[in-house]
């Protein structure tokens, strides 16, 4: 198994504002990534089609293109991993129930140590394996490190994550509603809303979608909720 490197990863930051541009990139360069800087959304597409990143810092206010429109472009054929960077927090809920395939968000004004913690944790999330996928392979959850293995492969879950998985697959075949998947997930009685849920799952199919295309694990139920089946 080949997992990526963080101290080698190379990182893609997409920021129009020259010195908050520069300050990401000397971060991460000092925390031992390769940097890349661009300031403009239209030149992304280009750019990763040539130099594919292990990660992308993506600015939601940029001339040429929005980063909204990259995102959604990028997730036609690529699936790295993508952190928005926005100056709004209001604009994070709004952002969250776009299917944009987005895998976090960053609020500005933020300090670059935080940034670089994320992306480190983003990219340990998303460790890849290279070997070729294998028919009839079952998934093996560890619940103790939060770990589910499918053959070589091996992906790691965020908590909220790792308990919809967990109990969704106990209960195969067994339709469950959004309301029913919060009561699951959060029993702090957090402010938590149905999008929150359709976001877990979005996260954790594309998660999924990596250890077998050809599975659906996931389905929608239309009007009802969720159901779990992976065949
Ligand atoms: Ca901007």
């Amino acid at each position: 198994m080949i997992t990526t490197d963080s101290t080698s990863a190379h990182v893609l930051i997409v920021e129009d504002e020259p010195k908050l541009g520069q300050l990401l990139f000397d971060y991460l360069q000092a925390a031992g990534y390769l940097p890349a800087l661009l300031a403009r959304g239209d030149e992304v597409i280009d750019y990763v089609q040539a130099t594919p990143p292990d990660l992308i810092l993506l600015d939601l206010m940029l001339p040429g293109m929005d980063g909204l429109a990259v995102c959604r472009e990028l997730r036609k054929f690529s699936e790295v991993p993508i952190v928005m960077v926005t100056a709004k927090t209001e604009e994070i809920d709004r952002l969250l129930g776009l299917e944009i395939g987005a895998d976090d968000y960053i609020c500005k004004p933020f300090s670059p140590r935080e940034v670089v913690a994320r992306v480190k944790t983003i990219l340990r999330r998303c460790q890849r394996a290279i070997t070729p996928e294998k028919n009839h392979t079952q998934l093996i959850i560890d619940e103790n490190a939060y770990q589910v293995r499918y053959g070589d492969k091996l992906l790691e879950l965020t908590p909220a994550e790792f308990r919809l998985l967990k109990f969704m697959s106990d209960n195969t075949g067994t339709v469950y509603s959004r309301d029913q998947l919060l009561d699951i997930l959060y029993d702090d009685h957090r402010v938590v809303t149905d999008r929150t849920i359709d976001s877990h799952v979005k996260n954790l199919r594309r998660k999924l979608e990596y250890l077998d295309n050809e599975k659906t694990f996931i389905r929608s139920i239309y009007g009802l909720g969720y159901r779990w089946d992976e065949y």
